[in-house]
């Protein structure tokens, strides 16, 4: 079945990033964000109609892209009164992109499913830029005909993806994957800093990291922002990288599972933001290290 409309809510970073991407390929897209002047900006942008509420915006769509902060922004925008629970019918996927508590994903499910509905946990992985080259990797738990009916959405923002298992493995293998990412951030953070305070150029040290055996896509396509952290735009927040780090540790302590790394790299985190750095770029911890 062809997918008539969909509807994006939550039009941060990724959700605008996520809009602009679905326009371009080809989606008619229905908006809605908490903040409504971004809301107008992003419609603007990509000639989509701004919705009333999340559930205005679901019930006139058949598949639902929702990108949102953290756990209690998916209770406030699903479950409240105008929620998009509300407004789902038989057959509507919602496709939870967010990074929050597998138990988030497994309580909200039920409620969709009242309504004939199926919640796919969707997190992706990659930043802004790989949303606008349709390269995310997406990890998905769910319904696999709930997958088949959203993934040409799905497809049209990602190079690879994975159909987990049932709800909720989609959202623990992304705490999974980010515990890896944010121990590189930290290991980069700390090892660029080590090579300028030894008197290597940033550069020039950034250089060898990208061609050496630790190379990875995520050190390439940070490239800019740890180069020139100055000008380069925020893509993922420190804030929202405490956040991820809280979820994993508390999975983690859950399943019995020792992970000492994962607290070292919650405090390094935590001490940037203390330090005022909640609203900059994840790169950030570097500038933090210099001092
Ligand atoms: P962001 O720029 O901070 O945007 C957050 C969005 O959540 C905004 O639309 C915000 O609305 C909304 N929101 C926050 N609290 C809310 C509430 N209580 N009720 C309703 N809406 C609320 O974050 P982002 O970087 O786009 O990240 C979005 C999600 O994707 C997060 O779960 C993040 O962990 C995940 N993620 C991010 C990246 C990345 O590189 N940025 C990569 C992979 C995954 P307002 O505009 O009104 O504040």
């Amino acid at each position: 079945m062809a997918v008539e409309r969909v509807a994006v809510v939550g039009l941060g970073r990724m959700g605008a990033a996520m809009a602009r991407t679905l326009s371009r390929t080809g989606f008619d897209l229905v908006v809605w964000n908490r903040s409504h002047e971004a809301a107008e900006v992003v419609a603007a942008d990509v000639g989509a109609r701004v919705a009333d509420s999340p559930a205005a915006a679901a019930s006139s769509a058949s598949v639902v892209v929702s990108s949102l902060a953290d756990d209690s922004a998916l209770r406030a925008v699903h479950s409240d009164g105008e929620g998009t629970v509300a407004g789902v019918g038989p057959g509507t996927v919602v496709v939870e992109t967010s990074t929050v508590d597998p138990e988030t994903i497994l309580r909200l499910a039920p409620e969709f499913e009242r309504h004939g509905a199926h919640l796919l946990d969707a997190p992706v992985s990659g930043s802004v830029g790989l949303v606008e080259q349709g390269a995310l990797t997406a990890m998905v738990g769910g319904d696999a005909s709930a997958l088949e009916t959203a993934r040409p959405v799905i497809d049209a923002l990602s190079k690879a993806i994975f159909h987990m298992g049932p709800n909720g493995s989609g959202a623990t293998m992304k705490l999974a994957v980010n515990a890896l990412v944010h121990a590189i951030n930290v290991a980069l953070s700390e090892s660029l800093v080590l090579a300028e305070a030894g008197g290597v150029e940033r550069s020039l040290a950034y250089e060898v990291f990208a061609s050496s055996a630790a190379g990875s896509p995520f050190i390439q396509y940070k490239r800019p922002a740890f180069e020139q952290p100055d000008e380069t735009p925020v893509a993922f927040s420190l804030d929202l990288v405490a956040k991820d780090l809280r979820l994993i540790l508390g999975l983690a302590d859950k399943l019995g599972v020792p992970m000492a790394q994962g607290a070292v790299n919650a405090a390094a985190a935590q001490a940037a933001i203390e330090a005022g750095l909640g609203g900059a770029d994840m790169s950030a911890l570097a500038v933090h290290l210099r001092g």
